[in-house]
């Protein structure tokens, strides 16, 4: 097997060192070598990114359009395969692998349109024989540090709008999910694109990512990981007067009332707790329900919990997939550990199980007589774990739901028009469900939160922009 090389200046170079990336459903099985970088060839891909940039962004919208078009057509044709690969090297089951690659398809093609629908306002000045334009113009080269968890959906919806509204690219995936990242750029390196548009160094976030968070030629830096990170990010950029935007964490709250359709709020919990292996920042961990309904929701919780198929990714059937690695499954064991510790009852899971091959399997866990105030309700597990708290109104709930450091997504399972109203209203998150999972989003449509989830301008969707350009001013006299 050859080695998967990284994509600096248009050229495919060796590494420094070799990431191993291996399938979680199966430890015996290499999905292959891939290239690590080192701070050099960052540095390297960097410069080619900023002498590729004066030219690109001069390319017009109808030039990038096609290019992002037929890599999302590409995308889209070959989505079982890519879709294969996401499943085998992250451990999602093999139809939401094949749901992601869509998804990715989707993100080129509607930035493609993005490319040439980009506006600027035209004003008349407060001053006579004036006119002003403000128009949208590139930031110029962005960094892009991306998570294992999305591993082809989250570069996509980074280098996407980046390259759509002419910026060029240094992208940095996470060394667990080289694979999906390698797949996305070969197809662009293919679409059209001049040498040095898009750049991708595969490695150690704190030799490849520190690299491009400490280089001057960075102009705007575009994360998705955990919290501690991100703050490193912030400050590193702040440092240099560099733009940034962070997507962290969360502890989303799923709200369950008395009057709510119990196999919707079933299986909306069902889904957002537990599938993908819980390992979604959309992801439902607090599970609040009114004294009600509690017993009956929890007892139907756990029934659909002991039908949840989990196993190897490529298996027929497969719901639950493993947990990512063994550093991330001994994670989700130690918050287990706490939750037991802090007086929670485990109603059902928890353990890890054997499958035919050897991966890291974990039964979703569900905690039940938890209050907000134990740290398995603080802190983000990013596993197959849940809470139950159960609370008296929909006034306590509401309160709950928002006494959390995160802000990502909120849902609420009710068939009272007057709850979910006021909940929408209310619900201290940038994106709120009613009676649906907190997690799956649409890709045309901004996506963020508040607090300590998000920092900066929105992902997605027509606000995309916002980050990946800047604006200029233009006065004129007209005489
Ligand atoms: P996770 O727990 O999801 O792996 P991380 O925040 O560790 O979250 O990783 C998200 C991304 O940030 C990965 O691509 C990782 O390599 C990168 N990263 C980690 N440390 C640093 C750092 N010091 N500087 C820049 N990027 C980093």
């Amino acid at each position: 097997m050859g080695q998967f090389k990284n994509f600096i200046g248009g050229e495919w170079v060796e590494g420094e060192a070799v990431i191993r990336n291996i399938n979680p459903s199966d430890i015996t099985d290499l999905v292959g070598e891939y290239a690590a970088a080192g701070a050099a060839q960052t540095k390297a891909a960097i410069e080619a990114a900023a002498a590729a940039f004066p030219a690109w962004s001069m390319t017009t919208p109808q030039q990038r359009f096609d290019i992002l078009d037929a890599a999302g057509s590409e995308i889209l044709a070959r989505k079982e395969e890519l879709g294969r690969l996401l499943a085998r090297e992250e451990g999602k089951p093999l139809a939401d692998g094949i749901g992601e690659a869509t998804r990715a398809g989707h993100i080129f093609k509607f930035f493609a349109g993005e490319a040439v629908r980009i506006e600027g306002t035209a004003l008349a000045s407060i001053r006579p024989g004036i006119d002003i334009n403000v128009m949208r113009e590139p930031m110029g080269v962005v960094g892009l540090i991306t998570p294992w968890n999305f591993p082809i959906a989250i570069p996509a919806w980074k280098m996407a709008p980046a390259l759509a509204f002419g910026n060029t690219v240094v992208l940095k995936p996470a060394e667990l999910v080289p694979g999906s990242a390698y797949a996305i750029v070969e197809i662009l390196s293919r679409a059209g694109l001049p040498k040095g548009v898009v750049n991708l160094v595969m490695g150690k976030g704190s030799i490849v990512g520190q690299a491009m968070l400490d280089s001057p030629h960075v102009n705007a830096v575009s994360f998705t990981g955990s919290t501690g990170t991100g703050a490193r990010v912030a400050e590193a950029c702040v440092k240099r007067g560099a733009k940034f935007q962070l997507e962290m964490g969360g502890k989303n709250p799923a709200l369950v009332l008395d009057d709510a359709d119990l196999s919707v709020a079933v299986n909306a919990c069902l889904n957002s707790a537990f599938f993908q292996t819980g390992q979604r920042c959309t992801a439902s961990s607090r599970i609040i329900v009114t004294k009600g309904v509690h017993d009956a929701f929890v007892e139907q919780m756990v029934a659909a919990m002991k039908t949840l198929k989990v196993d190897n990714a490529l298996e027929p059937g497969c719901q639950v997939g493993p947990v990512v690695d063994a550093r991330q499954l001994a994670q989700d064991e130690k918050y287990i550990d706490i939750g037991r510790k802090e007086g929670a009852e485990l109603a059902w899971g928890g353990e890890r199980l054997n499958r035919a091959t050897d991966g890291f399997f974990l039964q979703p866990a569900l905690f039940v007589n938890t209050k907000n105030d134990m740290q398995i309700n603080r802190e983000e597990i990013f596993g197959p774990v849940a809470t139950v708290i159960k609370v008296d109104s929909y006034e306590e709930g509401l309160a709950i739901a928002n006494d959390t450091a995160f802000g990502l997504s909120a849902g609420v399972y009710t068939t009272s028009l007057k709850h979910a109203a006021h909940f929408r209203r209310n619900a201290k998150a940038g994106m709120v469900m009613v009676n649906l999972p907190t997690a799956g989003v649409d890709y045309h449509v901004p996506f963020g939160g508040t607090k300590g989830s998000s920092y900066g301008a929105r992902e997605q969707g027509r606000q995309a922009v916002e980050f990946f350009t800047t604006t200029k001013t233009q006065y004129s006299f007209a005489g």
